[in-house]
């Protein structure tokens, strides 16, 4: 119930006027149709959309139509991936708007048109998305690819796209007459919006005479979430690219607010420079981020995924008959501790036999139900060590042979430029097929996406993963198992430091400095959890059933965005003003 009315009240100030949010990501995954996302940053963009549309948030998405999507992956049978666009037509989906706006980038006019995709909520609210779009004839041919392909091209076509997707993007929002108290910058590819809201800010004077003031006004609207754990991740352009893409006066401008560092435009610096409220995606990202940036105060608001998106079939409908308001009142999958066991194995089992039906029709490979499953899919990023459980290849045949056989579901995508990904993805493959046999089935699926991560976190029996630590901020694959029952085994790394009790919602690999001694503690546990998992079913039962009350109650995103809400947002909720304004009324 709680959720039916917290939102709405602090979606109105204390005049009652509507207070908007505008929320800025380079990806949204918006639907399985829209191929305009890469992997997790993207997902979390969409299921914090979603999130929103239930409760009731008034907030309008900005981010780019990537009219190429990002790639379809192929992989052939040595495992070499090779990648083709995705080509989607915003035309046949989505709605046009009618108003353009213009940006100049390198010195030529760029003129912006939006497409909307209105997303519903349970309840039937709308969450209006603008996908920007620059496939417009007045454009030069440089300008109208610019919105074709997510994170492709080199550093200049991704600042000048960043400069539409932030300038132009807060210029649109302006021109459809939106007035949000409230930008967040979902990472800093959008941060170029903090300089177009300066601008605003002047009302067209040279941002040379942006005072103090001016900088504060907009440094109150602004919130920014950084997703990334190392100094390298993030988005940085040479001051040559910043004066040539951008123009003087405002690569003079970011310079002077001290958004340059070692003489590069650091996007985070300058998200950062413009952000009342900072955040990492999780408790233990907030500690790496304040290492990284000690002269800033950063929060940290763990990540979730939307309950609804993932789960299961199966399992949406044992919660629609056990706990009928889960979808809007997500802390109802706390009383999954009270579905009975039957029902938990028997949803399990349905979820399981449609991966293995897709995993046949895929890939040819038939696996069998009763079997023990291991899923591990992700971006093929080096430093998640996809191949971290191939350290000792005779021993992981050994635990299949000795504890009763071992299937194993790998997916994932390596950006086209990361050869060392690429490398990792080819060295699982050939190790898949070197190892497999009546005991031990490994089978990689290829182009990784929404709907094979949903059948994948639906149908196994256990989620693997094995980042290096701190580089994983948060991970949001593992939350989705969750909410399926499914529990997790994983490095001590991003969420699962805080979602893990051993026994219970999973397990923990072992801390080491080695690779080695990781892989052996991982070694380790896969002995005694495929044992536990033929011979105690019962109890294996239960560890669903509370990976699911205790993970899939609190991982979510209507959580989340509650916590964006209070902290972030809106901190001064209206029930707090109006204890302020009667506390400021007895004092006089
Ligand atoms: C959830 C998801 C991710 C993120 O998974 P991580 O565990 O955070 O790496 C990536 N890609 C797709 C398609 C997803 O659905």
């Amino acid at each position: 119930m709680r959720f039916d009315i917290i939102p709405r009240l602090a979606s109105l100030d204390c005049e009652g006027n509507n207070r908007l949010v505008a929320y800025f990501s380079m990806e949204i995954a918006v639907s399985p149709a829209i191929p305009t996302y890469s992997g997790g940053l993207g997902v979390l963009a969409g299921d914090t959309l979603r999130a929103a549309a239930d409760m009731g948030l008034p907030l309008a998405a900005v981010t780019l139509a990537h009219r190429q999507g990002y790639f379809r992956q192929i992989l052939d049978a040595e495992g070499n991936q090779s990648s083709e666009p995705q080509p989607w037509s915003p035309e046949s989906i989505l709605v046009e708007e009618d108003v353009v706006v213009t940006v100049t980038i390198e010195g030529r006019p760029v003129t912006i048109k939006a497409w909307r995709y209105d997303l519903e909520g349970v309840t039937g609210h709308i969450i209006p998305i603008y996908f920007l779009d620059t496939n417009l004839e007045q454009n030069d041919a440089r300008d109208r690819v610019l919105t074709d392909h997510l994170y492709g091209g080199d550093g200049d076509y991704r600042l000048r796209q960043e400069a539409v997707l932030g300038m132009g993007g807060a210029r649109l929002l302006a021109a459809l007459n939106f007035k949000p108290l409230v930008y967040h910058m979902n990472e800093g590819h959008a941060a170029l919006l903090t300089v177009a809201l300066v601008e605003q800010q002047l009302k067209g004077a040279n941002l040379d005479s942006a005072t103090d003031h001016d900088l504060e006004e907009v440094r109150q609207r602004c919130v920014f979430t950084t997703h990334t754990p190392v100094p390298a991740g993030h988005d940085r352009f040479s001051g040559e690219q910043a004066y040539r893409i951008l123009g003087d006066e405002r690569a003079r401008f970011i310079e002077r607010v001290g958004a340059f560092h070692d003489k590069l435009l650091n996007m985070t610096y300058l998200a950062l420079r413009f952000s009342r409220f900072v955040n990492g995606v999780a408790m233990q990202h907030g500690i790496v981020s304040r290492e990284m940036f000690p002269e800033y105060d950063i929060e940290a608001i763990t990540n979730g995924v939307h309950a609804a998106t993932w789960t299961s079939p199966a399992f949406q409908a044992a919660f629609d008959s056990y706990l009928p308001r889960w979808r809007q009142d997500n802390l109802a999958l706390r009383y999954a501790i009270n579905i009975p066991e039957t029902v938990i194995e028997d949803a399990h089992l349905e979820s399981k036999r449609t991966l293995i039906a897709a995993v046949k029709e895929y890939s040819g490979v038939e696996l069998k139900a009763e079997l023990f499953t291991l899923g591990f899919a992700r971006r093929a990023a080096t430093y998640k060590r996809a191949d971290l459980l191939f350290t000792d290849p005779e021993r992981l045949v050994k635990i299949a042979q000795e504890c009763g056989g071992l299937q194993i579901l790998y997916s994932g995508k390596a950006h086209p430029a990361d050869e060392p990904g690429k490398a990792k993805i080819k060295r699982v493959i050939e190790l898949s097929h070197s190892l497999s046999s009546d005991v031990l089935k490994i089978v990689y699926l290829e182009n990784y996406e929404w709907s094979l991560a949903a059948l994948l976190t639906g149908g196994v029996d256990l989620w693997l993963n094995t980042p290096k630590r701190p580089y994983e901020a948060s991970g949001t694959s593992g939350m989705k198992a969750a909410l399926n029952g499914i529990p997790s085994l994983s490095i001590l790394d991003g969420w699962w430091i805080e979602g893990w009790i051993e026994g219970v919602t999973g397990w923990a690999i072992t801390d080491h400095d080695e690779d080695a001694g990781e892989a052996r503690s991982l070694y380790d546990h896969l002995e005694v959890i495929l044992p536990f998992f033929y011979k105690q079913p019962e109890q294996w039962r239960r560890i669903m059933r509370s990976t699911i009350a205790l993970n899939g109650s609190y991982f979510n995103t209507q959580r989340m965005l509650e916590q964006y809400v209070q902290n972030a947002y809106f901190p001064e909720t209206p029930v707090q003003a109006s204890a302020n304004a009667l506390e400021s009324m007895l004092a006089k």
